[in-house]
């Protein structure tokens, strides 16, 4: 959460710190500020709201300078206002900051500089690093001040320092992603590699516990203890057009359009012959007792799915858990559990915390996230990269039909090492996955039409069960997280149980109903809902009489096997969602309170 851009070189800084801004918006976009440093002096703009306010401020246009950061901020303490806003700067204005992350020490840390007579504005924890730099740069450099100031600071940081005498920017990471473009006569500061990829491919990641010193001459790496670090240089493989929305109104639906590719690309180099191939460099793999999957938010749904998928194929015990919840539950993992980290950006906080305890425990662990090199994929003992390709809208579509992809694969693993047999068939329909998910987008249209009847709906219940019930979670998901209308999801089975006091005439319920070993069950579940009123929309794959009389409304999927049904059968509910959220004229890649790669727990 949270965007970082950083410029020092010979070009104006405000046109690359506001375009670094602007392709990081999706991590935050709660208020904007930029920082640049002018014949010694810092000139700040911060502004409230998104990118688009600050880029619009005429005080931007009288900025002038070769070094400077900026920040998009994702507010954790203090509301969203210019205050409030990164940069934070010391009293006497030769000094600023801009932090992603959480001081969790900052109310003692400010007592004590009250105390000394630093005066704060802000509300926010971050503004307590400003005034430790200040204390602490005394007879040394910038740098030795950045460390000494962070030796006190508990909590999580990526963060960038600039001093108006200095024509270089001090970066910082624990817990918070950094990375750092070299160009020529020129270097660039990020919190994420896409907003370098306009500049240079040649790129460092700051690793945990390292500071950077940056000048448009050289950069220096150092560990928290002060000893040098060898500068790992590498290549970014990111194309500009793949992070660019193209003819499309919104990334979120160009990205569920490109899933027949990000798919395929999950799939490829993979499965050959029946025979699956992952490099998992795990110990004692054929001795695995039990798999804990955990993830948050559209990556614990489809751990949900890799449950239904590994149990079955394989035969080994499944444990689905929040991320959050795992790490502070004290779990009982033991050696020959094997622990998978689910996530989008490899940088969740919570999912990279369950992750080291995991270790801690003794347990193997696997990594599935879709950033190459991220946090995730560095920490864990091996891994299964996504391939899905960047991921810029906030609601996650693509990354969940990958992630889904990854587990069966593993499944198959799994299975194929346990000796567990597998039909056929379902390699043949594996083989066939892009072109079903090619398929199931043609249904477009039908779904928007399908939207225009329901957008003005105040609340929704998906339905579904077994293999799609997870299905059934992801579609209330995405339609509470971009259209803002209240959603649940509940396994069909369940409904009498409670919800269905909730259903009338008002109520829509989408039903996951496409032919599967649950079909004729919730057929019955349909029937109930029908008794009391309820609007239903069926998700089919199938002409069926009896629905003709049941719903309402229906969206077609496609058919195929049921372990690959989660996958086609969750387009169309992103489409409705995306639908409904566009007929409601809202921001849809930029959804309310929410921000993409979630870096604070
Ligand atoms: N905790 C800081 C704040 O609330 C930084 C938040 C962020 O990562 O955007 O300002």
């Amino acid at each position: 959460m949270c965007g970082i851009i950083g410029y020092v070189g010979n070009n104006a800084a405000i046109p690359i710190l506001i375009g670094g801004l602007e392709s990081l918006e999706y991590r935050g976009y709660d208020s904007a500020g930029v920082c640049v440093l002018n014949k010694s002096e810092l000139q700040v703009v911060k502004n409230k709201g998104k990118v688009i306010e600050i880029k619009n401020d005429k005080r931007i246009n009288l900025i002038e300078g070769v070094c400077g950061i900026a920040h998009t901020r994702w507010a954790t303490h203090g509301e969203p206002n210019e205050i409030n806003a990164h940069p934070h700067t010391n009293s006497s204005n030769s000094i600023a900051v801009v932090h992603n992350g959480i001081i969790e020490n900052y109310h003692s840390l400010k007592r004590l500089l009250e105390k000394e007579g630093y005066i704060f504005r802000s509300e926010t924890d971050s503004e307590v690093l400003v005034h430790l730099v200040e204390k602490f740069y005394r007879n040394c450099s910038l740098g030795s001040a950045v460390l000494e100031a962070l030796r006190l600071v508990e909590g999580t940081f990526g963060l960038a320092v600039v001093h108006k005498n200095k024509n270089e920017i001090i970066a910082a990471r624990r817990g918070s992603p950094l990375v750092i473009g070299l160009g020529d006569n020129e270097a660039f500061l990020a919190s994420d590699a896409t907003a370098l990829v306009k500049y240079t491919k040649r790129v460092i990641y700051l690793k945990d516990n390292e500071i950077a010193i940056i000048n448009n001459k050289e950069i220096h790496i150092k560990n928290f203890d002060g000893e040098n670090v060898s500068l790992n240089v590498e290549n970014l493989k990111l194309e500009v057009e793949q992070i660019e929305k193209g003819s499309y109104k919104h990334f979120m639906l160009k990205e569920i359009f490109e899933q027949p590719d990000s798919v395929k690309r999950t799939l490829t180099g993979r499965l050959k012959n029946s025979r699956i191939k992952l490099s998992l460099n795990l110990q004692d793999i054929r001795s695995i007792q039990r798999l804990i999957l955990v993830g948050c938010g559209t990556s614990w749904h489809s751990a949900l799915i890799g449950k239904y998928l590994i149990e079955n194929m394989a035969k080994i015990p499944v444990e689905v858990d929040y991320a959050s919840e795992f790490r502070y539950r004290r779990p009982l993992v033991v050696r020959n559990d094997l622990v998978v980290g689910i996530s989008q950006s490899g940088e969740t906080a919570d999912t990279l915390a369950a992750v080291r305890e995991a270790k801690l425990l003794g347990a193997n662990t696997i990594g599935l996230v879709n950033v190459v090199g991220s946090s995730i994929a560095r920490e864990c003992d091996s891994g299964i990269y996504l391939h899905a390709g960047p991921e810029i809208g906030v609601a996650s579509t693509k990354a969940f039909t990958s992630q889904v992809t990854a587990l069966l694969l593993l499944a198959l693993y799994l299975a194929e090492i346990r000796g567990e047999k597998i039909e056929e068939n379902l390699f043949r329909e594996l083989e066939n996955l892009p072109k079903q998910v090619k398929e199931v987008l043609s249904e477009a249209d039908n779904v928007r039409k399908v939207a225009e009847k329901y957008y003005k709906s105040s609340n929704f219940i998906f339905l579904g069960r077994g293999i799609n019930y997870p299905v059934a979670l992801e579609g209330a998901l995405k339609l509470k997280e971009i259209s803002y209308i209240h959603a649940e999801g509940y396994p069909a089975a369940e409904m009498k149980h409670g919800p269905i006091a909730l259903v009338d005439e008002n109520m829509p319920t989408v039903f996951i109903c496409t032919k599967d070993s649950t079909y004729d069950k919730i057929i019955s579940n349909m029937q109930e809902i029908k008794a009391r009123k309820g609007k239903i929309i069926a998700l089919v794959n199938e002409i069926d009489p009896r629905l003709s009389v049941l719903a309402d409304d229906v969206i077609f999927s496609q058919k195929t096997d049921e372990f690959l049904s989660p996958i086609v059968n969750s387009i169309p509910l992103q489409l409705f969602a995306y639908f409904i959220a566009d007929l409601k004229g809202l921001d849809i890649d930029k959804p309310r309170n929410l921000a993409k790669s979630v870096t604070i727990e």
